[in-house]
C-alpha cells in the first residue's frame, strides 16, 4: 500500500513538474545592442512573449541612434531646425524633457554628440580632445528641446540620443502586453533593466541580484532583493567602458563636464513601479552623486540600492528588509 502510495506521489509530481514548465515560456534574444531575455508563465506565455519581442524591435527602429533609418537618426541629419515624430517618439521626448528637469539637468538626452564622441563600443575607443568635448558641449541642452506635440523644435544643431530611457520604456510596454495576454508572473531582463510581473508561479517573491560593480562574472552578485510587482533598473561605470592609463572611460556623461561622470557611485538601482521613471533617474542618480542623488530619491519617495567607490553599499530604508546582502567577503560594507 505504502509503495503504491509513494508511487501515486511521484507521477503526481511527474505531472506537477510537466505543467509548470508546458506554461512555461522563455526567449533570450538580442536587440538594442543588448542581451535581453523574457520568461512568462501561462497559457498564453508564448504569444505574450512573440509579441513583446517584436514590440522591442519595433521601439528599436524608432529610437536607435545607430540604424540609420530610424525616427531618432532621421532627426539627429535633419535640415531644419525642427522634426515632426511619431506619437510614440514624441511622447518619450517629452516625458524626458520632464526628467531633465526633474534632474536639475543630469538626465540629458541631448547628449548625441557627445555619447558619439564617447564611443566606448568601438574597437579602439579613444578618448576625444578637449576642444572636441567643448564643441559638442556647446551643441547640447535639454532647455534647446521644446517639443510641442509631436512637432519638435530644435534651438540648437543638437542630437538626441535615447539610450538612457528606451530600455525602460520598452520594459513598461512589454508589461502591458504580457497583461492583455492575461499573463500574472513573468520576468523581462532587457540589459539590466528588469521587470518582475506579479510573484513567482508557486506564489513567492522574485530574488533579483544586484550586480557586483567590480566582477567581469555575470553571476557575481553583492546580494539581492526579493521583490513583486515592480521594475529594477540599474546604472553602472561597469556596464559600458574602456580603461586607458588606469583611468575607467565609461558610457554616462555628465552634461556640465562632457566627460564620463566622476561621481562617487559605482552602481545606482531604482526599484520603482515605473520602469521608464527607473530608468531615467538610474542615469541621473549616478551622475548627482551619493549626497544629491538620496536626497533627491527620498524627496520623491522612490526606492534604491547604492554601491560607491569605497564599496558601501546604501539601501533606502523601506527596502532593507527585502535586502539580503551577500557582499562581506568581496569587501563591500552594509550597515543595516
Ligand atoms: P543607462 O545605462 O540607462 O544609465 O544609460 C546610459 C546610456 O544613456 C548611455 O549609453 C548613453 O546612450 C545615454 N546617456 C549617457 N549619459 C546620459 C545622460 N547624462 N542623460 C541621459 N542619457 C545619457
Ligand atoms: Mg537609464
Amino acid at each position: 500500500m505504502k509503495k503504491i502510495f509513494i508511487l501515486f506521489l511521484i507521477i503526481n509530481m511527474l505531472f506537477l513538474t510537466s505543467c509548470v514548465s508546458k506554461n512555461e515560456y522563455t526567449n533570450n534574444f538580442f536587440t538594442m545592442d543588448t542581451p535581453m531575455s523574457i520568461t512568462a508563465y501561462g497559457k498564453n506565455a508564448k504569444e505574450g512573449v512573440t509579441k513583446s519581442i517584436s514590440y522591442i524591435n519595433k521601439l528599436d527602429g524608432l529610437f536607435s541612434k545607430t540604424l540609420s533609418q530610424s525616427e531618432i537618426s532621421l532627426a539627429n541629419s535633419r535640415d531644419g531646425s525642427a522634426y515632426v515624430f511619431s506619437e510614440t517618439v514624441s511622447a518619450l521626448i517629452s516625458k524626458s524633457v520632464e526628467y531633465s528637469k526633474a534632474t536639475d539637468g543630469a538626465f540629458d538626452i541631448t547628449l548625441g554628440t557627445l555619447t558619439n564622441l564617447w564611443d566606448t563600443k568601438a574597437e579602439n575607443p579613444k578618448i576625444p580632445s578637449e576642444k572636441e568635448i567643448n564643441e559638442a558641449l556647446e551643441n547640447t541642452g535639454y532647455q534647446n528641446l521644446v517639443p510641442n506635440g509631436t512637432y519638435v523644435l530644435f534651438k540648437s544643431p543638437l542630437k538626441l540620443d535615447m539610450g538612457g530611457v528606451v530600455k525602460g520604456y520598452a520594459c513598461d510596454g512589454v508589461y502591458k502586453i504580457l497583461s492583455d495576454y492575461d499573463i500574472k508572473s513573468a520576468i523581462v531582463n532587457l540589459g539590466g533593466n528588469i521587470y518582475v510581473k506579479g510573484e513567482k508561479p508557486d506564489g513567492t517573491l522574485w530574488n533579483v541580484g544586484i550586480k557586483d560593480p567590480r566582477n567581469d562574472d555575470q553571476n557575481a552578485i553583492i546580494g539581492y532583493i526579493s521583490v513583486k510587482d515592480t521594475s529594477i533598473v540599474t546604472s553602472g561605470d561597469y556596464q559600458r567602458y574602456f580603461i586607458k592609463d588606469g583611468i575607467r572611460y565609461h558610457h554616462i556623461i555628465d552634461p556640465k563636464t562632457g566627460y564620463p561622470s566622476e561621481s562617487d557611485l559605482m552602481s545606482v538601482t531604482i526599484i520603482c513601479p515605473s520602469s521608464t521613471m527607473a530608468d531615467a533617474y538610474s542615469t541621473a542618480v549616478f551622475i548627482m552623486g551619493r549626497e544629491k542623488g538620496t536626497e533627491f530619491l527620498e524627496k520623491n519617495n522612490i526606492d534604491y540600492i547604492l554601491i560607491t567607490k569605497s564599496k558601501e553599499v546604501i539601501v533606502s530604508e523601506n527596502l532593507k528588509s527585502s535586502f539580503t546582502f551577500e557582499g562581506k567577503e568581496k569587501g563591500y560594507i552594509y550597515e543595516k
